[in-house]
């Protein structure tokens, strides 16, 4: 993940943070405990391992050979210059509120 990547995200979370007043403690653990390579698996993409990172087909876009990669040991992912962690996972796969994500995420 680039270093701007990862800075948009973080400003993105301040915004949404106060938005939804989740305290910043519940977020990180959020982000740092849910599966995300479970959570993609379990909706239905077919991840492959590739070296230290796995690999599928990304479902938020039309993917003829698979540009979705995640890597497990940092519970991130990314496609085309997308990335995130498990919260932008659920947001931009299913199209679901902030509010909603972080509900799903707390019943894992
Ligand atoms: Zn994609």
């Amino acid at each position: 993940m680039s270093y701007f990547c990862q800075k948009g995200l973080d400003r993105f979370f301040e915004k949404a943070v106060q938005m939804a007043r989740i305290p910043q403690h519940a977020l990180e653990k959020l982000k740092r405990d849910v599966d995300l390579v479970g959570l993609i698996t379990a909706s239905g993409v077919k991840l492959e391992k590739k070296g230290g990172n796995l690999v599928g087909l990304c479902p938020m876009h039309d993917d003829k050979e698979p540009s979705l990669v995640v890597t497990p040991s940092k519970n991130l992912w990314n496609c085309l210059g997308a990335c995130g962690t498990v919260i932008d996972w659920v947001m931009q796969s299913q199209g679901v509120s902030f509010r909603r994500a972080n509900s799903q995420g707390n019943l894992e």
